[in-house]
């Protein structure tokens, strides 16, 4: 029997506010243990929360990137659990009456398929645990409660994904879009982006879904990939061999590339969900919703079409230059200053990108400006270098900050381009060579590579290729 996979995800992204979702504390990543906490944060007895506006304007704008309905009203709730990390017994999260819902996000999976986007919610992270690992701690948790109310949105998506391959494409636009946004940082390691998949197998053909397992500890779309293709396969097995999935949470083994039951998945109603009696309804206005509406930037799919049909650049350029909305920007500029497309694409996603990443660097420290790089990009166009020269001078441009003309001079690396100049050099070659000026002109063709070679090693390769190929033929006929 054949099966097929079906994939539900649900994205935890922190969102980029300065402060917690209900206090003033810090959000900064990385700081000591225990230095970003207030009464509130921890959940001491009296305290109140205060709803940040910030947090609501961002999660209201990435529900518009994907399509959502905001609902002008929606409620806070409490999800009541226990857990060393979570001082206040429960977390304050959205449940019946989420902030948006009904939204989808395209995706590319053999042409476009359209996911759909089940609601968006907001909720309060919970701290974070660190199990002793050394000889004198190994017995031994901490509880860092930094991250305790640092905001989040949870995603979820319609169990609408057949694939990892559609579940890694779904997450990367996802990401990508929430980075375009700069709401979310987009870190999978710094647990910025999270993500949760539900898998379940059926036959295909069914209508009915099979007993899903809830996926957990993925922290990077490879390992995204590899959790759902092995639970897939495992489940295929069980069912194959005539046994039940079970509902239960599991989690991913990086190391040995399986997963495993961590527990049985709760129910909602495990969590005793009720309103949250400490906040008023969060309240939308129509207003606010149109003004954010309005300032959406351009989104990476949209700039990507773009980019192909105003540039005319192939799609797999396009998809690398929009990869960040740094690069996308760097790219426009340059072509704006050369109005050569293709040129200044094979530059950007060619030493560029080499250089940045060697150095691990963010291409908004990229130290060769835009400007700079079309102006060697003309360099060679105007034939004072050659391309190959050209390569040696950006990367020089790229250590030291120096222009590109100074470069070229310094190092004399300007071509020939000369007529003049370059007819004496060919006529000598021809006159050193009376040979095979002979066989070239008894048909042996083939020569003029011959000719050429001579004539770049008499310029130390100076010579413009082009200038010399012309000069050539008129002299040899
Ligand atoms: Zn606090």
């Amino acid at each position: 029997m054949k099966y097929e996979a079906v994939i539900g995800l649900e994205v935890h992204a922190q969102l980029l506010t300065g402060s917690k979702l209900f206090c003033g504390c810090s959000t900064k990543f990385g700081s000591d243990p225990n230095t970003q906490v207030c009464p509130v944060c921890l959940g001491m007895p009296g305290v109140l929360p205060v709803l940040n506006r910030k947090a609501v304007e961002f999660a209201v704008k990435m529900a518009l990137a994907v399509n959502c309905r905001i609902n002008p009203r929606s409620i806070f709730a409490r999800k009541n659990y226990f857990y060393p990390d979570l001082p206040k017994g429960y977390q304050i999260s959205q449940y019946s009456e989420p902030l948006a819902e009904h939204g989808h996000l395209d995706i590319d999976a053999d042409g476009t398929k359209k996911i759909g986007i089940t609601r968006i919610h907001m909720e309060e992270d919970a701290g974070k645990l660190l199990h002793g690992e050394g000889p004198e701690d190994e017995n031994f948790s901490f509880v860092d409660p930094n991250r305790t109310g640092v905001p989040l949105i949870e995603i979820v998506s319609e169990p609408e994904m057949r694939s990892s391959d559609e579940a890694q494409a779904y997450l990367r636009a996802m990401r990508d879009i929430l980075v375009y946004l700069e709401i979310c940082s987009g870190n999978m390691e710094e647990g910025s982006f999270r993500c949760d998949a539900n898998v379940s197998v059926r036959p295909v053909g069914a209508e009915k879904l099979g007993t899903k397992a809830e996926l957990k500890n993925m922290n990077s779309f490879k390992f995204v990939k590899e959790a759902i293709d092995y639970e897939i396969q495992r489940q295929i097995d069980v069912v194959e061999g005539g046994g039940k999935v079970v509902q239960e949470t599991r989690l991913f083994d990086a190391s040995k590339g399986v997963t495993a039951s961590m527990r049985s998945k709760e129910e909602a109603h495990d969590y005793r969900y009720f309103p949250e009696p400490d906040l008023l309804p969060l309240m939308v206005e129509n207003e606010l919703v149109e003004k954010l509406r309005g300032a959406l930037p351009e989104l990476p799919r949209q700039k990507r079409e773009r980019f192909i049909s105003e540039y005319g650049i192939p799609s797999y350029d396009a998809g690398v230059l929009t990869s960040s909305k740094g690069l996308a920007d760097y790219y426009e500029s340059v072509v704006k200053a050369t109005n050569e497309p293709k040129v200044s694409s094979n530059w950007v996603m060619g030493e560029v990108l080499r250089l940045l990443k060697e150095d691990s660097r963010d291409v908004k420290d990229c130290p060769v400006t835009p400007q700079s790089l079309a102006g060697l990009i003309k360099s060679v166009k105007d034939g004072v270098v050659s391309g190959t020269g050209a390569k040696e001078v950006f990367e020089e441009m790229y250590r030291t900050g120096k222009s590109a003309s100074e470069i070229i001079k310094a190092k004399g690396l300007v071509q020939i381009s000369n007529e003049d100049e370059l007819s004496k050099v060919i006529a000598e070659i021809i006159k050193a060579n009376p040979e095979n000026l002979e066989r070239y002109k008894a048909g042996k063709t083939q020569l003029m590579g011959f000719f050429v070679g001579e004539a770049m090693k008499a310029t130390k390769g100076k010579a413009n290729p082009q200038v010399i190929n012309k000069l050539l033929k008129e002299k040899l006929g």
